[in-house]
């Protein structure tokens, strides 16, 4: 097949194009024509996207659990994702850690620049730091009462619900196997093809991602560089080092950690695996959402990667949403880099403060755009570093949402491979686009 014919290639000519466009549009003022006539092909395929996420996992992890024949395995599965998930985490909060450490990009700021960017942004500080304290008030065990759900209905009707449609899938599929085999047939048999009509919806959600991604690029350029597009360069410039520490960060995780530990205990070829899911990645980064992303790291996992859907099922709805490496990172370095620029010291206690509550603060954060920084708020607060910091970085986040989104996705393909390659259940790498095109009758 062509190169040009490719999904991947086309993903990656929308988002050039996307950036290219967007770049003019903010040059020429074209701010409102984006807004109305672009963005909402963006909208549309984020959308599309986050609507196939409920169903998918719903049929997919009903399916999965029912097919386990044995429910110790359950247990077992979930035990070593949930393990490898904290571990994957902890080793890029430690090299953000490290790398701000070493580079110290805080040292570099000018306080002239601080105090300007503190009375910018400080009223969209002020609103994170408000949403951050409705979070840090709730009990430690919160997360667990939360991801038990009242109403099944209600949380298959919310996307931000994904552990409790996970939790009630399972609890559905363990029931479906206790059950007489000829009543729980119908049922399976109905999940089943259900499963397989929206792996297809993903397909065709797919067809419209080159332009999708031209749309939120542009779109996001746009928004970012606002009515004065040199305020941006001025902000890239005075972050540089920051912005920098944070990418070579979760380039190191990105490329050098997870390839690692495929080659350790996965038989998977390294190039194999980035080409399996790059569209994932992309979508990732066009739409700053491992959540929405979700669908097709799914699909890409199952169908490219060999991943069974029995530990995909599992593994990535959870990844997508406990599972954040990137997030973790960020919300290190950038409590580094605020206590430097106003001159704090944080010693040893202090760092390791900062990675053990990155680890759980990344936990938490949803898998939606900007949801990294307001439980960045938190971090600063266990470390007293001023909140009113992140109105220092708050003009390049969605810069940087873009790449860590990048990485917590990579995250979860990485253990899910790890997890199947464990369990004998990871197939051989199928790179071929046949199953990416539509069959359509004739
Ligand atoms: N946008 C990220 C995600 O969805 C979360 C964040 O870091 O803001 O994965």
């Amino acid at each position: 097949m062509a190169w040009y014919r490719k999904l991947h290639w086309q993903i990656i000519l929308g988002l050039l194009l996307g950036l290219a466009f967007g770049i003019l549009a903010a040059i020429q003022g074209w701010g409102p024509f984006v807004t109305n006539w672009v963005k909402p092909f963006g909208t549309i395929f984020i959308t599309a996207l986050k609507l196939i996420a409920v169903p998918l996992v719903l049929a997919s992890l009903i399916t999965g659990v029912a097919s386990l024949a044995d429910l110790r395995k359950l247990s077992r599965i979930g035990g070593k994702t949930i393990g490898i998930y904290l571990v994957t985490t902890a080793i890029a909060v430690t090299i953000g850690v490290l790398l701000a450490d070493l580079v110290r990009p805080g040292d570099a700021f000018s306080p002239e620049l601080r105090d300007g960017l503190v009375e910018a942004f400080g009223n969209d500080a002020t609103a994170r730091t408000e949403t951050a304290a409705t979070v840090a008030d709730r009990g430690p065990l919160q997360f667990l009462v939360d991801a038990v759900s009242d109403n099944a209905f209600a949380s298959f009707s919310n996307n931000g619900s994904m552990l409790q449609v996970v939790v009630i899938a399972i609890l559905f599929g363990i029931g479906l196997v206790q059950i007489p085999k000829e009543k729980g047939a119908p049922v399976l048999a109905f999940f089943e093809g259900l499963n397989d009509v929206v792996i297809k919806l993903v397909d065709i959600v797919m067809l419209l991602a080159p332009i999708g991604v031209f749309a939120l690029l542009a779109d996001t350029i746009v928004a970012t560089a606002g009515d004065d597009p040199s305020r941006i360069l001025e902000l890239l410039a005075g972050l540089s080092w920051y912005m920098g520490v944070v990418l070579v960060a979760l380039l190191i995780q990105t490329v050098l950690v997870y390839p690692t530990l495929l080659k350790m205990f996965t038989p998977m070829g390294v190039k194999d695996f980035f080409q399996g899911i790059a569209p994932a990645q992309l979508v990732a980064f066009s739409t700053s959402s491992s959540g929405a992303t979700l669908p097709v790291t799914m699909e890409r996992c199952e169908e490219k990667l060999g991943v069974s859907e029995e530990v995909s099922s599992f593994v990535l709805p959870l990844g997508a949403t406990i599972n954040m490496d990137g997030t973790a990172l960020y919300q290190a370095v950038a409590t580094l880099f605020i206590a430097q620029a106003f001159g704090l010291d944080l010693g040893l206690g202090a760092q390791v403060t900062i990675v053990l509550t990155a680890v759980l603060a990344s936990i938490g954060t949803a898998a939606v755009p900007g949801a990294g920084i307001i439980m960045l708020v938190i971090i600063l607060e266990s470390v007293q570093v001023p909140t009113a910091g992140i109105a220092l970085i708050l003009g390049v986040d969605r810069i940087l949402d873009m790449c860590r989104t990048v990485t917590n996705v990579t995250g979860d393909a990485t253990v899910a491979s790890i997890v199947a390659s464990s369990e004998g259940q990871l197939g051989p790498v199928n790179l071929s686009e046949e199953s990416d095109r539509l069959v359509v009758a004739a």
